[in-house]
């Protein structure tokens, strides 16, 4: 990874600007909490690639949601950011959820199964971490930590 300092706020911003038509046809109700003074030592294009997977699978689980609903906070934990994204849509099937970071496990018609298992390979290459906890109707959410850009290296 090239790594460089990456200000967390600035970025999910854009990716959300990109997912703005999907988000207003689909009438989802967008929650964001995210510290401005956030900054992390990560690639920036492996960074977008992580959140534009995660968005899409959120956007992607609300076929059947009546109000649906994806909230983003992103905060300090120590030397981490801490990164949350939640969604109230269609959840994970327990017998499915240790399968998800699999290449090319997919429970969709045209899904590639590739957005988690790549998104798992970048967030480990950048001295991340990530868990998911989901449940069937309540929804999914996913907890990434990346290391905070640091004046000193
Ligand atoms: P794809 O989206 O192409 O299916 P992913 O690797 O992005 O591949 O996701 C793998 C599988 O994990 C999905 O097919 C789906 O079953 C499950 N999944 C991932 N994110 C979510 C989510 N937010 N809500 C429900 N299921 C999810
Ligand atoms: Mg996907």
């Amino acid at each position: 990874p090239n790594k460089e300092m990456v200000k967390v706020h600035d970025e999910i911003l854009g990716i959300i600007v990109f997912f703005s038509n999907q988000i207003k046809k689909k009438n989802i109700k967008l929650i964001c909490n995210m510290k401005e003074d956030l900054f992390i030592y990560v690639d920036k294009q492996q960074f977008k690639q992580i959140m534009i997977n995660f968005l899409l699978n959120a956007i992607e689980a609300f076929e059947k949601t009546e109000n649906p609903e994806i909230c983003i906070t992103a905060e300090k934990n120590g030397d981490f950011a801490v990164i949350i994204i939640k969604d109230n849509g269609c959840g994970i099937a327990s017998e499915n959820e240790k399968k998800i970071f699999e290449p090319f496990f997919t429970t969709k018609d045209n899904g590639t199964g590739l957005g988690l298992s790549i998104s798992y390979q970048f967030i480990k290459e950048n001295g991340g971490d990530i868990t998911v906890s989901s449940h069937l109707e309540t929804g999914t959410k996913i907890n990434m930590i990346l290391p905070l850009f640091k004046e000193k290296r």
